[in-house]
């Protein structure tokens, strides 16, 4: 795909949703890494329903460490794989106690070093509580890159390098949430709605639906 393409991609995806930013509720860093950090092949509305109690109870690290392994559980047994998320939620609380003052540390490396935190949690947190330019590529952002060939590559790594490289900087900050929500409602994985798609003359994928 060409310069021009991409960039009107980026500028009518921008115009259709100026601010975008995730799905998932939360009203601080350390809200927004634990929601992150349980929503593991969950979805964003299940990892809600189960925040929203949790945070009202507990929304630091040390009030989740009060709150102790079980109660936490108790919290989000609606989640898939709770039991491990519920343990690494109170090691990486443990970890920003004893480490981080309590705080999520703006760092690339600390996030990473958390128990269940990997290179994709770490790029969300890094991207909306801080506003780098972080690209987190999910399942999403890898199928919608892929098939519109906007950036393309064989696997998530990949395709984070393609897009930090061809997506100009005024969209970076930006282009993550405008890929996710594009692949979630519109570009869907089994049938996706071209018929609809704000930006299907533009997209390159062969075997376009009505
Ligand atoms: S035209 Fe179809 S394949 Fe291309 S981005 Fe839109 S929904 Fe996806």
């Amino acid at each position: 795909m060409n310069k021009a393409k991409r960039l009107e991609i980026l500028t009518r995806l921008r115009d259709d949703n100026p601010h975008p930013t995730t799905e998932l509720n939360f009203n601080s860093p350390f809200e927004l890494l634990i929601a992150v950090l349980l929503s593991a092949q969950a979805t964003d509305v299940g990892v809600n329903k189960a925040t929203g109690p949790l945070f009202a109870a507990a929304n630091t690290p040390q009030a989740i460490l009060d709150l102790g392994l079980d109660k936490l559980k108790d919290y989000i047994k609606t989640i898939g794989l709770f039991n491990t998320k519920a343990e690494n939620t109170m090691k990486t609380c443990q970890m920003l106690v004893d480490l981080h003052g309590g705080e999520v540390p703006e760092s690339r490396e600390a996030l990473e070093a958390l128990p269940g935190v990997g290179r994709k949690t770490a790029n969300v947190v890094l991207n909306t509580a801080f506003g780098w330019p972080t690209i987190a590529v999910d399942t999403h952002i890898d199928r919608v890159s892929n098939r519109t060939k906007f950036a393309m590559g064989k696997n998530v790594v990949e395709v984070e390098q393609k897009l930090l490289k061809v997506v100009p900087a005024e969209f970076k900050v930006d282009v993550h949430h405008w890929l996710i929500l594009h692949g979630r409602y519109t570009c869907v994985a089994r049938k996706p709605k071209c018929g609809a798609c704000i930006i299907e003359d533009l997209c390159e994928f062969k075997d376009k639906t009505e």
